[in-house]
């Protein structure tokens, strides 16, 4: 240890111009480098995102999506509505990189407009099972697969890779409902779930929520239109004009006997399949005014046939009649008993 000590240092009488010289450069190298003009922020910026590899491959790749999305529908002879039924459903080929949809669409030139960008059902299913429970990829196929099975979907492990274009409109509904129910849900908000859907596949889709329901004790809170369709699933019934609730009931005693003049306009709005039942309609007059502005008073003064000067400056308040509530000036435990007005 002591030679080696020895061997490295030199002895000062023994030391020559050339043992400075690398000193020397390295000075003059930083000499030069203080010499240089400050650099402005954005150059700066640029000279050490140049240096920076992947930060250098994320934008060549960037630039290469944004080329391709300005340029590749320009370049294509299909238009991204184009649709030709004969062509549904192809896989990917040479004339559609990317296949074809249900119309015969394709995909390709659909995602580069924007208008179709998809996760197979397995992906989005087995996400929300990953995100909430924190299962393995594997536990989280086995579950989406098992509520692919509960909610009606044929083969259910196959049909896990498909995309959502590739099933009809109730079976897309089984899937939202197979997710909303994955992760367990003690209560599911059902927003209008049946309005994109035509009549046979409605009966289907609420007979599948009904039983689900029996079997699973779930609560739903189902926001719909459809007054006939709300009176067979539901067990109690919340009427809303403007944002604001106006009458609450047991959906029997509300579809039979109405206390809110607009409840009661709603159900004779019902159509009645039995041409020999003329039943009366209660026609609304009028706009339905901005929620955002609404009308002093009782909101629904401006259409109702009952509204008095009472009801044009104060608002009626929810009352409480047993287990059902309303909000209108002229209804008691008996019932409505306004009188209409001519206007
Ligand atoms: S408070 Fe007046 S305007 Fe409002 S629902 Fe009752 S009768 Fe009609």
């Amino acid at each position: 240890m002591a030679d080696m000590q020895h061997s490295a240092v030199a002895p000062a009488e023994n030391l020559r111009p050339e043992d400075f010289a690398p000193l020397t450069q390295h000075a003059a190298q930083q000499g030069s480098e203080a010499d240089r003009p400050a650099l402005g922020y954005w150059q700066d910026a640029w000279l050490r995102f140049k240096k920076d590899k992947i930060a250098m491959l994320a934008l060549a790749v960037i630039v290469c999506l944004v080329l391709v999305a300005i340029f590749g529908p320009i370049l294509s002879s299909v238009s991204y509505a184009d649709q030709d039924l004969a062509q549904a459903n192809q896989a990917p080929s040479m004339a559609h990189w990317f296949g074809t949809d249900n119309l015969g669409r394709d995909l390709f030139i659909r995602v580069l407009y924007g208008a179709r960008i998809s996760l197979s059902i397995g992906h989005q299913l087995t996400e929300t099972l990953r995100l909430h429970k924190s299962m393995t990829k594997q536990e989280a196929e086995a579950k989406a697969v098992e509520m692919l099975g509960l909610v009606g979907i044929p083969f259910p492990e196959k049909r896990l890779k498909d995309y959502p274009h590739q099933f009809s409109g109730g079976m897309r509904q089984r899937v939202m409902i197979a997710m909303a129910l994955a992760c367990n849900p003690k209560v599911i908000i059902c927003d209008e779930p049946i309005s994109a859907l035509d009549v046979s596949i409605q009966a289907q889709v609420v007979n599948l929520l009904s039983r689900l329901q029996k079997e699973l004790g779930l609560t739903y809170l189902f926001i719909a239109h459809d007054l006939a369709m709300v009176r067979y699933i539901s067990q109690r019934v919340a009427v809303m004009y403007l944002g604001k609730i106006v009458e609450v009931a047991a959906t029997e005693e509300l579809y039979n006997h109405p206390f809110h003049p607009y409840t009661q306009a709603l159900l004779s709005a019902i159509p009645v399949p039995d041409p020999d039942d003329q039943q009366q309609r209660i026609h609304l007059d009028g706009e339905l005014p901005s929620p955002i502005n609404p009308p002093a008073g009782c909101h629904f003064c401006t259409r109702c046939p009952y509204a008095t000067d009472k009801c044009r400056t104060e608002e009626p308040a929810m009352q409480t009649f047993g287990d059902r509530q309303c909000a209108c000036h002229y209804v008691d435990a008996d019932g409505f008993h306004g009188k209409a007005v001519q206007h």
